[in-house]
């Protein structure tokens, strides 16, 4: 009989949303009339930007003319697309990053995952705790990892907290890690990385040989001017940085797909002989193999996030999703609850209350208030004692949920 990947038998269950949904579901069941608002959801609510509904229609039009229809595209992404990005999201940050180095892709989920593909199976391994899943499980797929211990963590995986007793920042390790995650603004603590901290971080990663995993899903979210927007905005960051960028959060683009990768050429692994390689080769022979591009119409409609009209909306889009974090910032530390994040990012990450454990709180949140969110203990251990609120809805919602809370909750 044919064999499994027996790793896949070492994750834990999708535990955390099915767990949600089954508590959810039974309160929902004994209070058919409560008005449950649902503030726990990493997906965007509102509507795309007109300037890429228009762009995407126009191509469909394309596709439907013999002279301006478009078969299979370049693995990398459109040209057009590409020198789009390297202009307004690096070159005009001062980053020296080229076309070329970009790659497009149908999601940084995906490209988080694949990106293991070429790399070696012996890599020490780091994430922060709390932490997006991906990193995790798709270390652990790709039989990184041991077995999970009873605290929920892997065996084998460098767990960095990131807490209110170290400002939300992962500490540098003081061992030798060889693959580094990295997620800023976070999800789902909502902190930022200052200029230093990742000054630190590429410092680090220079002098153990290491190579950084920057996910910036969230830069399009960032207010503060100091705060960096891509990792290449460190000085040096080209040799030890791969960064993972994305349209889903800031174009509302998580239904159509569209996010991007940057190999820089300057970066380096070593090969089974010694032998330094240019993990760009590798990751155009791993995309060209296995990917075949994104859909044409996609990539014009990400196209036209770069069009005046499309830079208006967007910014429009982030501001909306901002002004809720505001609210629910302003209305919780009214009502005396102790809130991180929500500045420059869409996520406020909230402390329990009088040491509630973070399902607890989310029991008392559902039963109390009829509000939904997201136990922080479900991101990693040191999640522990917080909660996460998103900003991702209708601001008729916050508003209610921010009401009932405070109700509730003022003393
Ligand atoms: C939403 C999100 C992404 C984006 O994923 P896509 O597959 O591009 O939709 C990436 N990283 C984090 C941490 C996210 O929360």
């Amino acid at each position: 009989m044919a064999t499994i990947n027996d790793n896949y038998l070492k994750l834990k269950a999708g535990y955390l949303f099915p767990e949600i949904a089954r508590r959810v579901n039974g309160f929902a069941e004994t209070n058919p009339d409560a008005k449950i608002i649902r503030l726990g959801i990493g997906d965007v609510t509102e509507p795309l930007p007109a300037a890429c509904r228009t762009a995407m229609i126009n191509a469909v039009e394309e596709m439907g003319d013999r002279a301006t229809f478009k078969g299979y595209g370049p693995e990398q992404g459109y040209a057009w697309l590409r020198e789009k990005i390297a202009a307004h999201d690096f070159q005009s940050r001062g980053c020296d990053i080229d076309a070329s180095e970009i790659f497009v892709s149908d999601g940084s989920k995906c490209d988080t995952g694949n990106i293991l593909d070429i790399f070696g199976n012996d890599n020490t391994i780091a994430v922060t705790d709390p932490v997006y899943p991906v990193y995790v499980d798709t270390n652990v797929m790709a039989g990184h990892t041991g077995a999970a211990t009873n605290r929920g963590e892997f065996e084998g995986l460098v767990y960095l907290p990131i807490t209110a007793e170290n400002q939300f920042t992962a500490e540098i390790p003081t061992q030798k890690v060889d693959l580094i995650y990295l997620c800023f603004p976070n999800n789902p603590t909502g902190a930022t990385a200052t200029r230093e901290h990742l000054q630190a971080w590429v410092d680090y990663a220079k002098a153990h040989g290491s190579i950084i995993f920057f996910d910036a899903a969230y830069e399009g979210f960032i207010a503060d001017p100091e705060i960096p927007h891509s990792i290449y905005e460190i000085k040096e960051a080209k040799d030890c940085a791969i960064e993972f960028r994305s349209f889903s959060k800031n174009a509302g683009f998580t239904g159509i797909r569209c996010a991007l990768t940057v190999v820089p050429k300057t970066l380096l692994a070593k090969a089974a002989d010694g032998s330094n390689i240019e993990l760009w080769k590798l990751w155009n022979r791993r995309q060209s193999t296995k990917f075949n591009g994104v859909s044409y119409i996609v990539q014009r409609g990400a196209e036209a996030v770069y069009s005046e009209e499309g830079q208006t909306q967007t910014r429009s889009l982030i501001h909306f999703y901002m002004e809720n974090a505001k609210i629910i910032r302003e209305q919780l530390t009214g009502a005396g609850l102790q809130v991180y994040g929500g500045v420059n990012a869409p996520y406020v990450w909230v402390q329990t209350p009088n040491s509630l454990s973070s399902w607890d709180f989310f029991d008392k949140l559902l039963h109390t208030c009829n509000v939904v969110g997201t136990p922080g203990s479900g991101f990693g251990a040191a999640g522990e004692g917080y909660f996460r609120l998103s900003a991702f809805n209708s601001r008729e919602n916050v508003e209610t949920a921010m009401k009932r809370i405070t109700e509730k909750f003022k003393a």
